[in-house]
């Protein structure tokens, strides 16, 4: 257990991405919400001045003690719009728990984001006395049932180790007071969906609870509907944003010259943090690999690691000991690191929405950055999809060996909409003579080329009628195609 302590620096945005983020959002003060002293003496510290919509939206209703139901992503400002009013309630109905107990229970899907919730706690309760800890998985249990012994105030976990404690009785969850479930469409992609439903049937029915999601697929609205009572919604729109704070391109590559290309590219660049997302375990591996023999020092992180070994790994990007990280999705989810220069999509992922969940990583609390993505002939039915959802054609250049082909054409209506992206392709000196995909004119007609086997397209679901998102994400079916390895990869 760990009572709150002064937080570590990591969460704090850099500067500049502090001011565009005050910038962007100059909607009212901390000052307003009626937070209790401590709570706003850490938030000045922590040199918070304006709030972010999903915290203007959030926190009045929620320090009402109000279900509350939010479409944001990652990097919205989210954490500190739940953990501020539970903050403020716990200062306010101070109680001691009983043994084995929590009053507050924060679900999150990934080891890496509970650990980076329990931070913003930290940060935020620094002045506060409470009583905080995590139940995560890939360490020993035995601290964590020592530290739930007396009973927490706060506890932050994922699905699978909060069951494990319970079995174990270990942990009561009778007196649960507040239920924050982040990330709920993680949770149903990592397949934690019954595992959720089994800990929320184990709830007092008597609590209040904060439901995040980034998109809102049909299972998500379902969950929601059976967990809140008569909550408020709030929504804020990042992704369109996020995308358009990112100067992105395509390199098309030949499938065996990826290697050579992604050592090229990390070389070119004047990156000061670079994330690398491969689509499996052992090609994170490989990707290391083969920049250790280009010269480039890198670190993989994936659910083959250790608790440990992910968290070293971490530290040392965090601190720039390692500037590029090698990472599949499921990994990456929940790095919360400001700084990242670049993203390289060293295989583009199959499902659209996760390609602007990576991108995002680098354009953090307002601030900019480069997406690079590697695009083999395998993946152009991936790039065409990304695409639509983003409404425009991404800049790319043509490092194919052997009869060049135009970049794959994109539809009128992407064309046109692709304003943002203009012209940002030129000057990185990736490939020579390369126009962006929508300024090129048509070659001449090239000899029949062996087809490549093209990724099965499943059909698009319908859309539901709870489902919110459309003001987050342009194309949510995309997210429904479940991508398959996902599950395997934690
Ligand atoms: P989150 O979406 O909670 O992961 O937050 C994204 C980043 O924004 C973190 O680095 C937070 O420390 C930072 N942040 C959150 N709220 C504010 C705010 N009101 N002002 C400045 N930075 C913030």
């Amino acid at each position: 257990m760990s009572t709150i302590t002064p937080a570590t620096r990591d969460r704090r945005p850099n500067e500049s991405a502090r001011l565009a983020l005050q910038k962007e959002y100059p909607l009212s003060s901390f000052h307003d919400f009626g937070l209790a002293e401590p709570i706003t003496r850490a938030l000045a510290e922590e040199k918070y001045v304006t709030p972010t919509p999903i915290q203007v939206q959030t926190i009045p209703i929620a320090m009402s003690r109000r279900d509350v139901i939010g479409i944001a992503q990652t990097g919205t400002g989210k954490t500190a719009a739940f953990a501020l009013p539970m903050l403020h309630h716990f200062f306010t109905n101070p109680k001691r728990p009983d043994r084995k107990t929590c009053r507050a229970l924060i679900l999150s899907p990934t080891r890496e984001l509970s650990s980076q919730i329990l931070d913003s706690f930290h940060a935020y309760g620094r002045h506060l006395r409470l009583n905080a800890t995590l139940a995560i998985g890939g360490v020993p249990m035995g601290r964590q049932v020592r530290a739930l012994m007396n009973g927490v105030d706060l506890l932050v976990a994922t699905p699978g180790r909060l069951i494990d404690l319970v079995r174990t009785n270990a942990l009561r969850l009778s007196e649960v007071e507040i239920l924050v479930l982040d990330e709920a469409d993680r949770m149903l992609d990592m397949g934690f969906i019954h595992d959720i439903r089994r800990i929320v049937a184990k709830l007092p029915t008597e609590r209040q609870t904060l439901f995040f999601s980034a998109t809102m697929p049909q299972e998500i609205a379902q969950l929601a509907q059976q967990m809140l009572r008569d909550p408020a919604r709030v929504a804020v729109t990042p992704p369109a944003s996020t995308v358009e704070l990112v100067e992105q391109r395509i390199i098309h590559v030949d499938r065996a010259a990826k290697p050579t290309i992604l050592a090229d590219v990390l070389k070119g660049e004047t990156i000061d943090r670079a994330l690398v997302f491969t689509r499996t375990k052992h090609g994170a591996d490989r990707v290391v690999r083969g920049l250790a023999k280009a010269g480039i020092t890198a670190e993989a992180i994936h659910g083959n690691k250790s608790q440990g070994q992910r968290e070293r790994v971490l530290a040392a990007f965090r601190k720039g000991d390692v500037r590029t990280l090698v990472a599949t999705d499921i990994a990456a989810r929940g790095i919360d690191v400001d700084g990242i220069s670049h993203v390289v999509n060293y295989d583009l992922p199959n499902v659209a929405e996760t390609y602007v969940h990576r991108i995002g990583r680098t354009a953090r609390a307002g601030a900019t950055g480069v997406a690079i993505s590697l695009c083999d002939a395998d993946e152009t039915a991936f790039l065409r999809d990304i695409e639509r959802l983003i409404r425009a054609a991404i800049p790319a250049t043509d490092r194919r060996t052997g009869s060049p082909r135009p970049v794959h054409a994109q539809s009128d209506g992407a064309r046109n909409r692709s304003q943002h992206n203009r012209g940002r392709a030129h000057g990185h000196g990736l490939a020579p003579a390369s126009r962006p995909a929508h300024t090129q004119r048509p070659r001449q007609r090239q000899p029949e080329r062996p087809r490549q086997p093209q990724p099965a397209r499943q059909a698009q679901p319908e859309r539901h009628p709870e489902d919110l998102t459309g003001v987050v994400f342009l194309n949510r079916a995309a997210k429904v195609r479940r991508d398959d390895g996902r599950r395997t990869q934690r």
